[in-house]
């Protein structure tokens, strides 16, 4: 029998194939189609709506520099607000951190945590067990939008700005992340790869850079998602963040004890460092 492949067609013009080695799980759940699929090259393997979330592979890359790098520049995270993140590979890594106090997890879809559980068990690694942990099932906007709650860090692990997490990308999203940060606190989020999606760059900036006294972005290059390096939106009151000194975030992460597989304080701050063709598109916004 013929071995089916996976077409990602994101982009237009463009598409990434991967071959489905072993089909493990397809349905549609009440908000997004899933499929989760074992290839040759990724492992196993998270769609959600014919685009690829997250593979066995290359996770460490995204969930390292979304959870770590973030943490490493603030020094003093305690309660995280993470929104959407259902596989829970950025709760595992958030969780490393012995100084985070709390973590408020906001998925709209319980059968992705369910069934990446089941099925990507690594990705989570028990996270959604522990007691510093509360998962609420619930849209990103309306919960930032209505929580009394504050954090020192908001993460937004989104799908991309199609379906359910079209909103996420959206200015009301980002009045409420701001509004539920502490005075000082950090907001990221995954914004594409920006060779393929400048305007969601342009777009990004357009609606977050107004809110706060610093924004940027950062990247990192993950190989599922496919095109080139993807960005890292980066936003907070207090610019010193973005450029903490290699020393303080050595310091920092070999206080923490924690063992990565991509982040280094060396490659946080090199992160930072955008092209030209990037520089040049966000010029002047
Ligand atoms: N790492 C992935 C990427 O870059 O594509 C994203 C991982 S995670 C699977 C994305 C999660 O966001 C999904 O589980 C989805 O259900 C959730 N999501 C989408 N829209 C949401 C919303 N409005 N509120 C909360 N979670 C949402």
């Amino acid at each position: 029998m013929k071995t089916p492949w996976f077409v990602e067609k994101l982009h237009a013009g463009y598409s990434q194939s991967l071959s489905i080695d072993e089909l493990l799980f397809e349905s549609k759940t009440a908000h997004q189609e899933l499929m989760i699929f074992r290839n040759a090259t990724f492992g196993r393997v998270l769609t959600l709506d014919g685009i690829v979330q997250t593979t066995e592979r290359d996770e460490f890359i995204y969930h390292e520099m979304l959870a770590h790098v973030p943490i490493f520049a603030h020094g003093s995270v305690r309660r995280v607000l993470i929104i959407g993140g259902g596989d829970g590979g950025m709760l595992r890594e958030v969780l490393r951190h012995s100084g985070v106090e709390q973590v408020v997890q906001v998925e709209i879809d319980q059968a992705v945590i369910d069934l990446c559980t089941t099925y990507l068990p690594n990705h989570s690694a028990g996270a959604f067990d522990d007691p510093r942990v509360q998962i609420e099932i619930a849209d990103g906007v309306e919960f930032v939008q209505a929580t009394g709650e504050r954090f020192d860090l908001v993460i937004s692990d989104c799908t991309d700005p199609v379906g359910p997490g079209e909103v996420l990308f959206s200015s009301p999203f980002y009045q409420g992340c701001k509004r539920c940060l502490n005075p000082g606190g950090v907001f990221v989020a995954q914004n594409g790869v920006g060779f393929m999606q400048p305007d969601e760059l342009v777009d990004t900036r357009g609606r977050l850079g107004p809110l706060f006294a610093d924004q940027s972005f950062y990247t990192a290059a993950v190989p599922s998602y496919a095109g080139g390096s993807m960005a890292f939106a980066w936003a907070s009151d207090d610019v010193r963040l973005r450029t903490v000194p290699l020393d303080q975030l050595t310091r920092r992460f070999a206080q923490a004890a924690i063992k990565t597989r991509y982040y280094t304080p060396a490659v946080h701050q090199a992160s930072f460092a955008l092209p030209a063709y990037l520089l040049d598109l966000l010029d002047g916004l």
